[in-house]
């Protein structure tokens, strides 16, 4: 597991208020779900054959001998409250979540041990609306962290399990010959999971798909016309997609739309948000059947790819107080209470002994735009002097009434 340090700490932040902006305006409502959920639900939920569960899970017996394990995902403990709590009675609830996920992978950039999701997740429709609904708002959490130029989101529909089954049995029969050929995961996932091979990132592995049997072609009437109005109503929302016929999911639960943002700026670990729809998780898990469609965004990866824009400036404080002598501090802590109330900046006061040059260093490290200095004189005229720490500019005396206006100057 791995800390998140303070500039990567504001970058997630700011990633993560930005979707809840965005679900707030759609007016999906927030859910808190635990972190340890019994092993069984994700076996249940998720499949033994998804990675997450099969190979990755933290998993132990707690005291009373019950099998736990740290969740891997959201979905199906979401699942798993609305069930218990009966959420969808008499109603259909759009839902967020948020939280770190574990999953036992290997550790490299952009892939973690515990890393932090935010999800959606919306109930009892079976409409296509509903479908675009969520990708929109994925769509525009990505226009307004402006990185539209750098993902690309891609879409297909994988149909019903049905179709799925009939789907899995002309694939192995056309791959069985050319197993030697393919790469060991991909051989391995033949007799597990053989959909997910269409998922595979190897050259030589893609190459064999090229003469595969297609998907598409093993739905159903319905499920292609179903999914064309997806298509429709994207194009008429304006939401820009590429149609992957390869693209799968790794979970077993999901059914029709699956979608995935993907983006060649993180090297290997390039799907930053995925999702899809799963009308058959809810009965799977003991609920009567509810349709359901969501995403999960994995912020990590979108935090990173916030480095490569224009960010904001970092900085732990933007205005640093300093105390000439431990008598000025009562009146140094009034100005920091009065800045503090009325207006948005971050506050902090130099605590500590040591002479000017050393707390002007201390000043400094902070990354504050503004130091502002007390000593005898200010305290006898209460004002403060105004030092610049990141221009040129000379330092000014002011009372504390025009030091607010003095600051927000400096700050349009
Ligand atoms: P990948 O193909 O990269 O393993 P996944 O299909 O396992 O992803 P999902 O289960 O769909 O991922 O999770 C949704 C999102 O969560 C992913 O698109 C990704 O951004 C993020 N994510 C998944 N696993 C990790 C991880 N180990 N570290 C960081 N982010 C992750
Ligand atoms: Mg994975």
């Amino acid at each position: 597991m791995r800390d998140s340090l303070p500039q990567e700490a504001a970058r997630l932040s700011r990633v993560e208020a930005k979707f809840k902006e965005v679900f707030r305006k759609y007016s999906y409502e927030e859910i808190r779900i635990p972190v340890l959920e019994s092993k069984e639900l994700f076996y249940h939920g998720l499949g033994e054959s998804s990675d997450a569960v099969g190979k990755e899970m933290y998993s132990f017996i707690d005291r009373d001998g019950k099998e736990l394990a740290l969740r891997p995902e959201g979905t199906a403990s979401v699942v798993r409250a609305l069930i218990q709590n009966n959420l969808c009675y008499n109603d259909r609830p759009r839902l967020w979540y948020e939280g770190p996920m574990f999953r036992h992978e290997r550790p490299q950039a952009g892939r973690y041990r515990q890393f932090q999701q935010l999800g959606v997740e919306a109930f009892g429709f079976a409409e296509p609306t509903i479908d675009v609904e969520i990708i929109q708002m994925g769509n525009e959490v990505f226009r307004q962290l402006e990185l539209s130029a750098l993902v690309t989101l891609k879409i297909n529909s994988i149909g019903s399990a049905e179709a799925r089954a009939q789907y899995r049995e002309r694939l192995i029969e056309a791959l069985t010959p050319l197993s030697e050929e393919l790469d060991e995961d991909s051989r391995k996932r033949l007799q597990t999971n053989p959909l997910r091979i269409l998922d595979s990132k190897i050259p030589k592995t893609k190459e064999l798909l090229k003469d595969a049997p297609k998907l598409r072609d093993s739905l159903s009437d319905n499920a292609k016309e179903r999914f064309d109005d997806v298509l429709e109503l994207l194009a008429s929302a304006g939401v820009e997609y590429t149609v992957d016929p390869h693209l799968v999911r790794g979970f077993d639960y999901y059914s029709d739309t699956v979608f995935e943002w993907v983006t060649d700026h993180l090297g290997a670990q390039d799907a930053v948000c995925a999702g899809g729809r799963y009308d058959g998780l809810v009965e799977l898990l003991g609920g009567s059947p509810t349709p359901g469609v969501g995403f999960a965004a994995g912020i990590d990866r979108i935090a990173k790819l916030c480095e490569q824009q224009q960010e904001p400036r970092y900085g732990a404080a933007d205005v640093y107080l300093v105390p000439m002598e431990e008598v000025h501090r009562e009146f140094v802590n009034s100005v920091a209470q009065h800045l503090r109330c009325h207006t948005d900046l971050r506050i902090r006061e130099h605590i500590g002994a040591g002479n000017m040059r050393n707390k002007m260093r201390w000043a400094d490290k902070s990354n504050a735009i503004w130091a502002l200095i007390v000593g005898d004189t200010e305290l006898q005229q209460r004002s403060v002097t105004v030092k610049w720490l990141r221009s040129e500019r000379s330092q000014v005396s002011t009372s504390v009434e025009n030091l607010l206006t003095i600051l927000q100057e400096n700050l349009e």
